[in-house]
């Protein structure tokens, strides 16, 4: 079995038709989301829709919990929150209840799916090195882990101690525990534009990491037209 895991997908429609297209060339038969299904971009319905017609396993991300609730937005960052006010208006209330009703954690095969960290799901604690990856290991009860939230694809291993490992492609080997950003299809803030997402191949415990370009003009256009602000077409295409 080999399984797709994507996920900040960020209303970016462009980018997550490219990445499922992209998967099925590489294999992949089953899916696994690691949520931020909307928020920023242009798109939220339909990625809502396309997701929940695929019927895969999906944890709830911390736009997705702003965008389905109606508390304030104010002590957001700006942009991030004039686009949530924005997405409130695109959703219907099924739309908001799907959101709503998503799990925090979900067990998956033999690995573990959260959008933050597993020590505190709910407090959306960013992960950007192996000092904050620590914390999520003590309460990680499986060998790995996938998530997302900060959109820039990491591989984190504990053994003896917590390390960080650069490479696109890796083994996982036994008796190490793995914690793993899937990146961000929508929005990635790594320096490339592309929208990335991960393979899990189960029998030979490979996991690679996609890059896939996309129709990034389109994505644009569609921020414009919406009157979302300018600064969330940018920087697509810087990957920041
Ligand atoms: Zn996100």
């Amino acid at each position: 079995m080999r399984i797709a895991l994507f996920g900040d997908i960020h209303a970016n429609l462009e980018a997550l038709e490219a990445v499922l297209k992209d998967a099925v060339e590489q294999g992949c038969t089953d899916y696994v989301c690691m949520g931020d299904i909307v928020g920023y971009n242009a798109n939220p319905v339909a990625c809502l829709e396309k997701v929940r017609e695929m019927g895969c396993p999906v944890v709830k991300g911390n736009h997705d919990e702003d965008a389905s609730g109606e508390h304030s937005l104010e002590n957001m960052n700006p942009v991030a929150a004039t686009a949530l006010e924005w997405t409130r208006k695109q959703l219907k209330p099924e739309h908001r209840d799907w959101l709503r009703n998503l799990r925090m954690v979900r067990q998956v095969e033999n690995f573990t799916v959260v959008h933050s960290t597993l020590d505190q799901p709910q407090a959306w604690h960013y992960v950007t090195n192996k000092f904050d990856a620590m914390s999520n290991f003590s309460y990680q009860f499986t060998n790995l882990c996938f998530h997302g939230h900060t959109h820039v694809p990491r591989i984190f291993a504990r053994d003896s101690r917590v390390s960080e490992i650069e490479a696109d492609t890796i083994v996982l080997e036994p008796g190490i525990k793995y914690f793993i950003n899937t990146g961000s299809v929508g929005q990635p803030r790594d320096g490339d534009w592309r929208a990335c997402y991960l393979s899990y191949d189960v029998a030979s415990s490979l996991i690679r990491i996609h890059r896939v370009e996309y129709d990034l003009a389109s994505t644009q256009e569609k921020i414009r037209a919406a009157g979302l602000p300018e600064s969330l077409a940018e920087r697509l295409s810087q990957g920041r």
